[in-house]
């Protein structure tokens, strides 16, 4: 999956004051794209050094580690245009072979958006502060605390024997199959909303449900835990069309084209091609 970088290390733990000298990384994000520098088919990502005149840089917020190098997101600032570098959609993830910087785009923009998005106090409309030794806002109003958003979501192998049950959904990119998913909901057990989502979006009942899988999925600030279950005996599908083209049962050595091992549903409907995907 494309979180698995080795020997690349991405080191999110938040460690308290880190400092911001001319070697640090700065992760500059406008709308979903990140400036980076083209440099011989490779990208780089900016220094302080290339921005340190920028009015506003010095006030970049520490995110994580990229190989021991202390990265920092930048805020806003007046002139982010630089003539080496150009802004970059964040979709590149899909094409580049360069995953490790490629993930550390998304992980840093789902912090990018966190801070943005709450820069105020949601209670009292207090302006926030980063809150010393956490990685969290604190009101300086109301003192309420506001750590990182992280919406769990599931996503289901559903299987019966030697079978796989794949679904197109209304949303997904391209002809690829993929696996049944959805958020959890405020009060549900991911368990629960396997049920759940397997029986609105295809109309089965399912059992045995086992974990077997996770990833973290910083575009849309979700953490996808993936689950194989075992189809009630009949099979028999009715699809929710508003979600779903199609849904069908594929044999394992007969699988339609799926989405990429990038991907947690990827990765596990390969599990289940290999023989390898457990609960
Ligand atoms: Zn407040």
């Amino acid at each position: 999956m494309i979180q698995d970088s080795f020997p690349h290390r991405l080191d999110t733990h938040y460690s308290g004051a880190v400092e911001f000298d001319d070697n640090c990384f700065l992760f500059l994000y406008r709308g979903k794209s990140i400036l980076l520098k083209s440099d011989v088919g490779r990208f780089v990502l900016p220094r302080k050094s290339d921005f340190s005149t920028i009015e506003g840089i010095h006030n970049s917020t520490y995110i994580f580690t990229m190989d021991g190098v202390p990265c920092f997101v930048a805020g806003e600032i007046r002139q982010p245009d630089h003539p080496s570098f150009a802004f970059t959609d964040l979709s590149f993830f899909r094409t580049t072979t360069q995953k490790d910087l490629a993930w550390a785009a998304m992980v840093g923009y789902q912090l990018h958006r966190w801070y943005i998005h709450n820069k105020f106090c949601g209670t009292c409309g207090t302006p926030t502060e980063k809150k010393h030794g956490d990685r969290a806002l604190v009101c300086p109003g109301c003192q309420r605390v506001v750590f990182p958003h992280i919406h769990p979501a599931i996503i289901a192998a559903v299987t019966s024997d030697d079978e796989i049950l794949l679904v197109r959904g209304t949303k997904s990119r391209g002809q690829w199959y993929s696996l049944i998913a959805g958020y959890v909901e405020i009060g549900e057990t991911p368990e629960e909303a396997v049920v759940r989502e397997v029986m609105e979006e295809v109309g089965l009942e399912v059992k045995n449900i086992r974990y077997c899988m996770s990833q973290p999925w910083p575009l849309s600030s979700s953490l996808m835990a993936g689950f194989v279950a075992q189809a009630s005996p009949d099979k028999q599908l009715h699809i929710d069309k508003k979600e779903i083209v199609e849904a069908a049962w594929f044999p394992r050595h007969n699988l339609p084209k799926y989405s990429s091992t990038m991907s947690i549903a990827g990765k596990m409907i390969e599990c289940f091609e290999r023989g390898t995907l457990r609960g």
